[in-house]
């Protein structure tokens, strides 16, 4: 999609730092990390959100959990635990509407959801 942000990013029109790509998924880093452990990984089909997900599509939330296990492993905090989040429409807090799950960890985040 032409004036998606993360399209762009995923098709390097503009920069990021990866941290994980295959065929059907990118990663990298989040540009305002809430943690010293913040990547955003996304299809790299433009899907706007939760909403859209259907049997088309549903396989690539099961891409963006494998590779949120291979980021963890490879960045040392498979072990000691994250969160996976997303963020669905303008109350969920969705400011991008391309599909994201924010992984973010390397620290003890309690358990507030916020
Ligand atoms: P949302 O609020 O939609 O769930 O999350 C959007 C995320 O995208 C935010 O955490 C924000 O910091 C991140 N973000 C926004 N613009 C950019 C950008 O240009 N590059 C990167 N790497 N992250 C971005
Ligand atoms: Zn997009």
């Amino acid at each position: 999609m032409s004036d998606c942000l993360f399209c762009k990013i995923i098709n390097k029109t503009i920069p990021s730092t990866a941290v994980y790509e295959d065929e059907f998924v990118y990663a990298f880093k989040d540009i305002n990390p809430v943690a010293p452990v913040h990547v955003l990984i996304v299809p790299k089909q433009h899907i706007a959100n939760v909403n859209d997900i259907d049997a088309s599509n549903a396989k690539y939330l099961i891409d963006i959990h494998l590779a949120a296990k291979k980021i963890t492993e490879e960045l040392g905090i498979k072990d000691s635990g994250y969160r996976l989040i997303n963020n669905c429409g303008s109350d969920g807090g969705q400011t991008v509407f391309h599909l994201h799950y924010h992984l973010i960890g390397g620290k003890n985040l309690g358990l507030n959801l916020l």
